[in-house]
Protein backbone atom coordinates (compact mmCIF):
# COMPACT_ATOMS: atom_id res chain seq x y z
CA UNK A 1 0.00 0.00 0.00
CA UNK A 2 0.64 3.16 -0.98
CA UNK A 3 1.38 4.59 3.25
CA UNK A 4 4.84 5.62 3.02
CA UNK A 5 6.73 8.47 1.39
CA UNK A 6 10.19 6.52 1.18
CA UNK A 7 13.22 8.37 0.57
CA UNK A 8 15.09 6.97 -2.50
CA UNK A 9 17.98 5.12 -0.27
CA UNK A 10 18.44 1.75 0.03
CA UNK A 11 20.48 0.02 3.17
CA UNK A 12 22.03 -3.42 2.70
CA UNK A 13 24.77 -3.27 5.81
CA UNK A 14 24.97 -1.52 9.06
CA UNK A 15 27.65 -1.58 11.27
CA UNK A 16 27.30 0.81 14.93
CA UNK A 17 26.47 4.23 14.09
CA UNK A 18 27.03 3.62 10.36
CA UNK A 19 24.55 2.56 7.57
CA UNK A 20 25.69 1.35 3.82
CA UNK A 21 23.92 2.15 0.80
CA UNK A 22 23.21 -0.66 -2.30
CA UNK A 23 26.30 1.35 -3.83
CA UNK A 24 27.89 1.13 -0.81
CA UNK A 25 27.93 4.99 0.47
CA UNK A 26 27.94 5.48 4.10
CA UNK A 27 25.55 7.13 6.11
CA UNK A 28 26.25 8.82 10.06
CA UNK A 29 22.84 7.33 11.38
CA UNK A 30 21.44 9.74 14.25
CA UNK A 31 17.70 8.50 13.53
CA UNK A 32 18.29 4.57 14.68
CA UNK A 33 15.75 2.97 12.87
CA UNK A 34 13.21 5.66 14.95
CA UNK A 35 14.76 4.71 18.54
CA UNK A 36 15.28 0.89 17.66
CA UNK A 37 18.73 0.14 17.25
CA UNK A 38 19.93 1.39 19.97
CA UNK A 39 22.99 -0.85 20.29
CA UNK A 40 23.91 -0.01 16.59
CA UNK A 41 23.55 -1.89 13.66
CA UNK A 42 25.04 -5.49 14.08
CA UNK A 43 26.13 -5.63 17.51
CA UNK A 44 27.99 -8.53 18.01
CA UNK A 45 26.08 -10.08 20.92
CA UNK A 46 22.38 -9.41 19.39
CA UNK A 47 23.66 -11.22 16.02
CA UNK A 48 24.94 -14.36 18.35
CA UNK A 49 22.05 -14.33 20.36
CA UNK A 50 20.08 -14.61 17.03
CA UNK A 51 22.34 -17.17 15.45
CA UNK A 52 21.83 -19.21 18.74
CA UNK A 53 18.83 -19.64 19.04
CA UNK A 54 17.65 -19.69 15.68
CA UNK A 55 19.56 -22.96 15.21
CA UNK A 56 17.87 -24.06 18.44
CA UNK A 57 14.18 -23.29 18.43
CA UNK A 58 11.99 -20.36 16.89
CA UNK A 59 8.67 -20.78 18.16
CA UNK A 60 6.29 -23.01 19.89
CA UNK A 61 3.02 -21.00 21.42
CA UNK A 62 2.51 -19.26 24.58
CA UNK A 63 0.18 -22.79 26.02
CA UNK A 64 3.61 -23.90 26.93
CA UNK A 65 6.37 -22.37 29.13
CA UNK A 66 9.04 -20.39 27.49
CA UNK A 67 12.10 -20.24 29.34
CA UNK A 68 13.61 -17.36 27.55
CA UNK A 69 10.26 -14.94 28.24
CA UNK A 70 10.21 -15.91 31.91
CA UNK A 71 14.16 -14.91 32.15
CA UNK A 72 13.47 -12.18 30.69
CA UNK A 73 10.19 -10.95 32.01
CA UNK A 74 12.41 -11.60 35.10
CA UNK A 75 14.81 -8.72 34.52
CA UNK A 76 12.51 -6.40 33.45
CA UNK A 77 10.58 -7.01 36.56
CA UNK A 78 13.53 -6.96 38.80
CA UNK A 79 14.78 -3.57 37.54
CA UNK A 80 11.55 -1.58 36.86
CA UNK A 81 8.18 -0.33 38.67
CA UNK A 82 6.44 -3.70 37.21
CA UNK A 83 5.45 -7.17 38.59
CA UNK A 84 4.36 -8.79 35.59
CA UNK A 85 4.43 -8.61 31.88
CA UNK A 86 2.87 -9.36 28.42
CA UNK A 87 5.24 -9.77 25.28
CA UNK A 88 3.91 -8.39 22.26
CA UNK A 89 5.46 -8.09 18.71
CA UNK A 90 5.46 -3.97 18.34
CA UNK A 91 4.86 -0.63 20.00
CA UNK A 92 0.92 -0.48 19.20
CA UNK A 93 -0.02 -3.86 20.60
CA UNK A 94 1.80 -2.71 23.83
CA UNK A 95 -0.43 0.00 24.26
CA UNK A 96 -3.45 -2.14 23.14
CA UNK A 97 -2.44 -4.31 26.14
CA UNK A 98 -2.12 -1.28 27.83
CA UNK A 99 -5.88 0.00 27.36
CA UNK A 100 -7.42 -3.46 28.19
CA UNK A 101 -5.09 -4.13 31.34
CA UNK A 102 -6.66 -0.61 32.66
CA UNK A 103 -10.02 -0.99 31.40
CA UNK A 104 -10.38 -4.79 33.19
CA UNK A 105 -8.24 -3.45 36.51
CA UNK A 106 -11.76 -1.40 37.22
CA UNK A 107 -13.80 -4.22 35.92
CA UNK A 108 -12.93 -6.69 38.22
CA UNK A 109 -13.15 -4.28 40.89
CA UNK A 110 -16.83 -3.74 40.35
CA UNK A 111 -16.56 -0.66 38.02
CA UNK A 112 -17.16 -1.48 34.22
CA UNK A 113 -18.51 2.22 33.40
CA UNK A 114 -14.73 3.22 34.13
CA UNK A 115 -13.56 2.84 30.27
CA UNK A 116 -11.98 6.51 29.76
CA UNK A 117 -9.01 7.01 28.54
CA UNK A 118 -7.24 10.23 28.99
CA UNK A 119 -4.72 11.29 26.17
CA UNK A 120 -2.59 13.98 24.87
CA UNK A 121 -2.44 16.13 21.71
CA UNK A 122 1.34 16.01 19.96
CA UNK A 123 1.42 12.57 21.68
CA UNK A 124 1.83 9.25 19.35
CA UNK A 125 1.15 5.68 20.60
CA UNK A 126 0.51 3.48 17.11
CA UNK A 127 -1.49 3.27 14.56
CA UNK A 128 -4.34 0.54 15.65
CA UNK A 129 -7.89 1.98 16.44
CA UNK A 130 -7.70 2.26 19.56
CA UNK A 131 -4.14 3.45 19.46
CA UNK A 132 -4.77 5.96 17.32
CA UNK A 133 -8.06 7.49 19.04
CA UNK A 134 -5.98 7.67 22.28
CA UNK A 135 -3.31 9.62 20.37
CA UNK A 136 -6.26 11.90 18.39
CA UNK A 137 -3.49 13.00 15.74
CA UNK A 138 -6.25 14.13 13.55
CA UNK A 139 -3.83 13.52 10.37
CA UNK A 140 -3.98 9.76 11.61
CA UNK A 141 -7.61 9.66 12.71
CA UNK A 142 -9.14 11.06 9.24
CA UNK A 143 -11.07 8.77 7.47
CA UNK A 144 -10.63 5.66 10.02
CA UNK A 145 -14.72 6.09 11.33
CA UNK A 146 -16.18 7.56 14.49
CA UNK A 147 -13.93 7.76 17.32
CA UNK A 148 -14.74 4.55 19.92
CA UNK A 149 -16.05 5.38 23.09
CA UNK A 150 -13.96 6.05 25.97
CA UNK A 151 -11.31 8.01 24.66
CA UNK A 152 -10.65 11.45 26.00
CA UNK A 153 -7.92 14.85 24.97
CA UNK A 154 -6.39 16.55 27.29
CA UNK A 155 -3.76 19.44 26.70
CA UNK A 156 -0.19 18.38 26.55
CA UNK A 157 1.39 20.44 29.32
CA UNK A 158 -2.06 21.25 31.69
CA UNK A 159 -2.08 19.60 34.57
CA UNK A 160 -4.95 21.97 36.09
CA UNK A 161 -7.24 21.15 32.92
CA UNK A 162 -6.77 17.40 33.16
CA UNK A 163 -7.74 17.31 36.56
CA UNK A 164 -11.18 18.79 35.39
CA UNK A 165 -11.19 15.78 32.85
CA UNK A 166 -10.55 12.81 35.61
CA UNK A 167 -14.45 11.58 36.88
CA UNK A 168 -16.34 9.21 37.72
CA UNK A 169 -15.72 7.34 34.37
CA UNK A 170 -12.22 7.81 34.34
CA UNK A 171 -9.84 4.65 33.41
CA UNK A 172 -6.51 5.78 32.63
CA UNK A 173 -4.01 8.66 31.81
CA UNK A 174 -1.82 7.92 29.36
CA UNK A 175 1.13 9.53 28.24
CA UNK A 176 5.05 9.88 27.02
CA UNK A 177 6.88 11.40 29.94
CA UNK A 178 8.83 12.68 26.66
CA UNK A 179 6.82 12.69 23.27
CA UNK A 180 8.95 11.51 20.41
CA UNK A 181 6.70 12.11 17.36
CA UNK A 182 5.23 14.98 18.70
CA UNK A 183 9.07 17.04 18.88
CA UNK A 184 10.87 16.01 21.73
CA UNK A 185 8.15 17.28 24.33
CA UNK A 186 8.93 16.55 27.45
CA UNK A 187 6.59 16.96 30.95
CA UNK A 188 8.34 18.35 33.82
CA UNK A 189 9.36 16.01 36.67
CA UNK A 190 7.05 18.29 39.37
CA UNK A 191 4.05 17.56 36.30
CA UNK A 192 4.54 14.13 36.33
CA UNK A 193 4.29 13.80 40.44
CA UNK A 194 1.06 15.81 40.28
CA UNK A 195 -0.36 13.27 37.92
CA UNK A 196 0.43 10.67 39.40
CA UNK A 197 -0.90 12.04 42.82
CA UNK A 198 -3.98 12.61 40.94
CA UNK A 199 -3.76 9.38 40.07
CA UNK A 200 -4.19 8.24 43.52
CA UNK A 201 -6.47 10.73 44.83
CA UNK A 202 -9.12 9.09 42.58
CA UNK A 203 -8.03 5.58 41.91
CA UNK A 204 -7.13 6.10 38.29
CA UNK A 205 -4.55 4.33 36.56
CA UNK A 206 -1.25 5.83 34.96
CA UNK A 207 0.16 4.41 31.88
CA UNK A 208 3.44 5.67 30.37
CA UNK A 209 4.18 4.72 26.65
CA UNK A 210 7.80 4.53 27.32
CA UNK A 211 8.08 2.74 23.95
CA UNK A 212 10.63 5.62 22.33
CA UNK A 213 11.80 7.89 25.67
CA UNK A 214 12.71 3.90 27.55
CA UNK A 215 15.42 1.72 27.91
CA UNK A 216 17.93 4.06 28.28
CA UNK A 217 17.45 7.03 25.58
CA UNK A 218 16.68 9.67 28.04
CA UNK A 219 19.98 8.68 29.72
CA UNK A 220 18.28 6.53 32.43
CA UNK A 221 16.80 3.02 32.12
CA UNK A 222 13.09 4.51 31.87
CA UNK A 223 12.58 8.27 31.88
CA UNK A 224 10.07 7.94 34.87
CA UNK A 225 13.19 6.94 36.84
CA UNK A 226 13.91 10.64 36.72
CA UNK A 227 11.18 11.70 39.19
CA UNK A 228 12.98 9.62 41.41
CA UNK A 229 10.43 7.16 42.50
CA UNK A 230 7.73 9.90 42.97
CA UNK A 231 5.54 9.43 39.53
CA UNK A 232 6.28 5.85 38.78
CA UNK A 233 3.30 4.38 36.44
CA UNK A 234 1.25 1.38 36.85
CA UNK A 235 1.13 0.46 33.57
CA UNK A 236 3.65 1.19 30.82
CA UNK A 237 4.20 -0.17 27.61
CA UNK A 238 7.60 -0.50 25.31
CA UNK A 239 9.08 -1.63 22.28
CA UNK A 240 12.07 -0.35 19.98
CA UNK A 241 15.20 -0.92 21.31
CA UNK A 242 13.30 -3.71 23.50
CA UNK A 243 14.23 -5.69 20.23
CA UNK A 244 16.98 -3.85 18.90
CA UNK A 245 15.14 -4.35 15.63
CA UNK A 246 13.87 -7.78 16.21
CA UNK A 247 10.06 -6.88 16.32
CA UNK A 248 9.45 -7.13 19.94
CA UNK A 249 7.40 -5.09 22.65
CA UNK A 250 6.36 -5.64 26.03
CA UNK A 251 3.52 -4.48 28.70
CA UNK A 252 4.85 -3.81 32.21
CA UNK A 253 2.70 -3.62 34.82
CA UNK A 254 1.77 -4.11 38.62
CA UNK A 255 0.32 -7.21 39.82
CA UNK A 256 -2.57 -4.72 41.05
CA UNK A 257 -3.11 -2.77 38.08
CA UNK A 258 -3.11 -6.31 36.51
CA UNK A 259 -5.78 -8.13 38.94
CA UNK A 260 -8.24 -8.19 35.66
CA UNK A 261 -6.08 -9.93 33.22
CA UNK A 262 -6.50 -13.28 34.01
CA UNK A 263 -6.22 -17.12 32.00
CA UNK A 264 -7.98 -16.59 28.69
CA UNK A 265 -8.61 -12.58 28.98
CA UNK A 266 -5.86 -11.78 26.47
CA UNK A 267 -3.12 -13.20 24.24
CA UNK A 268 -0.71 -13.71 21.30
CA UNK A 269 0.68 -15.65 18.81
CA UNK A 270 4.24 -14.59 18.59
CA UNK A 271 4.34 -12.80 21.27
CA UNK A 272 7.43 -13.39 23.55
CA UNK A 273 8.33 -16.15 21.24
CA UNK A 274 11.64 -17.89 22.03
CA UNK A 275 13.62 -16.19 18.79
CA UNK A 276 12.11 -12.75 20.08
CA UNK A 277 13.04 -13.00 23.88
CA UNK A 278 16.71 -14.38 22.93
CA UNK A 279 17.15 -11.13 21.32
CA UNK A 280 14.85 -9.41 23.68
CA UNK A 281 17.32 -10.46 26.43
CA UNK A 282 20.57 -10.02 24.66
CA UNK A 283 19.21 -6.30 24.30
CA UNK A 284 18.01 -5.79 27.68
CA UNK A 285 21.05 -7.27 29.35
CA UNK A 286 22.93 -4.51 27.47
CA UNK A 287 20.73 -1.74 28.34
CA UNK A 288 20.77 -2.23 31.94
CA UNK A 289 24.34 -1.66 31.99
CA UNK A 290 24.60 1.48 34.69
CA UNK A 291 28.32 2.78 32.47
CA UNK A 292 26.13 2.51 28.82
CA UNK A 293 23.69 4.98 30.69
CA UNK A 294 26.54 7.17 32.20
CA UNK A 295 27.27 7.76 28.52
CA UNK A 296 24.29 8.31 27.13
CA UNK A 297 24.44 11.53 29.68
CA UNK A 298 27.89 12.63 28.98
CA UNK A 299 27.16 12.06 24.75
CA UNK A 300 23.84 13.98 24.85
CA UNK A 301 25.21 16.72 27.61
CA UNK A 302 27.88 16.89 24.74
CA UNK A 303 24.69 17.35 22.18
CA UNK A 304 23.17 20.12 23.87
CA UNK A 305 25.93 22.23 24.13
CA UNK A 306 26.96 21.99 20.43
CA UNK A 307 23.37 22.30 19.46
CA UNK A 308 23.04 25.65 21.66
CA UNK A 309 26.08 26.87 19.69
CA UNK A 310 23.72 26.06 16.48
CA UNK A 311 21.51 27.68 17.53
CA UNK A 312 23.24 31.14 18.08
CA UNK A 313 24.74 30.93 14.60
CA UNK A 314 21.86 29.92 12.89
CA UNK A 315 18.69 31.88 14.94
CA UNK A 316 17.68 31.98 11.32
CA UNK A 317 17.45 28.23 11.04
CA UNK A 318 17.15 26.77 14.47
CA UNK A 319 14.40 27.84 16.76
CA UNK A 320 14.58 25.82 19.62
CA UNK A 321 16.55 22.72 21.31
CA UNK A 322 14.07 20.37 23.34
CA UNK A 323 13.94 17.04 24.81
CA UNK A 324 15.69 14.75 27.37
CA UNK A 325 19.14 12.62 26.93
CA UNK A 326 19.67 11.20 23.53
CA UNK A 327 15.94 12.20 22.45
CA UNK A 328 16.41 15.50 20.95
CA UNK A 329 14.21 17.82 18.84
CA UNK A 330 15.06 20.74 16.88
CA UNK A 331 12.79 23.28 16.70
CA UNK A 332 13.14 25.11 13.10
CA UNK A 333 12.47 27.85 11.15
CA UNK A 334 12.70 26.56 7.92
CA UNK A 335 10.49 23.28 6.30
CA UNK A 336 11.75 20.58 8.39
CA UNK A 337 11.09 17.93 5.05
CA UNK A 338 13.84 20.11 3.75
CA UNK A 339 15.95 20.36 6.43
CA UNK A 340 16.12 16.60 6.91
CA UNK A 341 17.04 16.26 2.96
CA UNK A 342 19.91 18.84 3.70
CA UNK A 343 21.33 16.53 6.16
CA UNK A 344 20.92 13.21 3.92
CA UNK A 345 23.34 15.56 1.34
CA UNK A 346 25.53 15.70 4.13
CA UNK A 347 25.02 11.96 4.95
CA UNK A 348 23.74 12.14 8.22
CA UNK A 349 20.34 10.66 8.84
CA UNK A 350 17.97 12.00 10.88
CA UNK A 351 14.19 11.70 11.96
CA UNK A 352 11.22 14.36 11.10
CA UNK A 353 8.98 15.84 14.17
CA UNK A 354 6.17 17.41 14.97
CA UNK A 355 6.27 21.06 15.67
CA UNK A 356 8.58 21.67 12.69
CA UNK A 357 10.62 19.54 14.55
CA UNK A 358 13.94 16.89 13.48
CA UNK A 359 14.59 14.80 15.65
CA UNK A 360 18.26 13.34 16.55
CA UNK A 361 18.06 10.04 17.66
CA UNK A 362 21.45 8.65 17.26
CA UNK A 363 22.29 4.68 18.98
CA UNK A 364 22.66 5.23 22.53
CA UNK A 365 26.53 3.54 21.75
CA UNK A 366 27.49 6.36 19.78
CA UNK A 367 30.76 8.25 20.68
CA UNK A 368 31.50 11.91 21.70
CA UNK A 369 33.67 11.68 18.02
CA UNK A 370 30.54 10.68 16.32
CA UNK A 371 28.38 12.65 17.87
CA UNK A 372 30.70 15.69 16.52
CA UNK A 373 30.75 14.46 13.14
CA UNK A 374 27.08 14.54 13.53
CA UNK A 375 27.04 18.61 14.67
CA UNK A 376 29.37 19.32 11.77
CA UNK A 377 27.18 17.89 9.22
CA UNK A 378 24.15 19.66 11.11
CA UNK A 379 26.15 23.01 10.78
CA UNK A 380 26.81 22.53 6.87
CA UNK A 381 23.13 21.33 6.58
CA UNK A 382 22.36 25.09 8.59
CA UNK A 383 24.45 26.50 5.98
CA UNK A 384 22.31 25.25 3.29
CA UNK A 385 18.80 25.63 4.80
CA UNK A 386 19.88 29.76 5.31
CA UNK A 387 21.22 30.03 1.88
CA UNK A 388 17.97 28.22 0.29
CA UNK A 389 15.78 30.61 2.32
CA UNK A 390 17.70 33.59 1.15
CA UNK A 391 17.15 32.82 -1.87
CA UNK A 392 13.67 32.58 -1.68
CA UNK A 393 13.28 36.19 -0.14
C1 LIG B 1 6.83 3.94 17.75
C2 LIG B 1 5.91 4.28 18.83
C3 LIG B 1 4.70 3.57 19.03
C4 LIG B 1 4.23 2.50 18.10
O1 LIG B 1 5.09 1.41 17.98
P1 LIG B 1 4.90 0.40 16.76
O2 LIG B 1 5.93 -0.66 17.04
O3 LIG B 1 5.16 1.16 15.51
O4 LIG B 1 3.52 -0.12 16.82
C5 LIG B 1 3.93 3.93 20.11
N1 LIG B 1 4.29 4.91 20.95
C6 LIG B 1 5.44 5.60 20.79
C7 LIG B 1 5.79 6.67 21.77
C8 LIG B 1 6.26 5.34 19.72
O5 LIG B 1 7.37 6.05 19.54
Amino acid sequence: MGVYARAPLAFERGEGVRLFTTEGEAYLDCMAGIAVTALGHSHPKLVQALKDQGEKLWHTSNIFKIPQQETLAALLTETTFADVVFFTNSGAEAIECAIKTARKHHWANGHPERIDIVGFDGSFHGRTIAAIFAANNPTYVEGFGPPPPGFVGAKFGDVEGLKKLVGPTTAAILLEPVQGEGGARSWTEAQLKEIRQLCDETGTLLIYDEIQCGLGRTGKLFAYEWADGAANPDIMAVAKALGGGFPVGACLATIDAAKGMTPGSHGSTYGGNPLAMAVGLASVEELVKPELMEHVREVAGYFTQQLSGLKDRYPDVVVDIRGKGLLIGIKLATPNREFMQHARDEKLLIAGGGDNCVRLLPPLVISIEEASEAISKLERACETARAKAKAAA
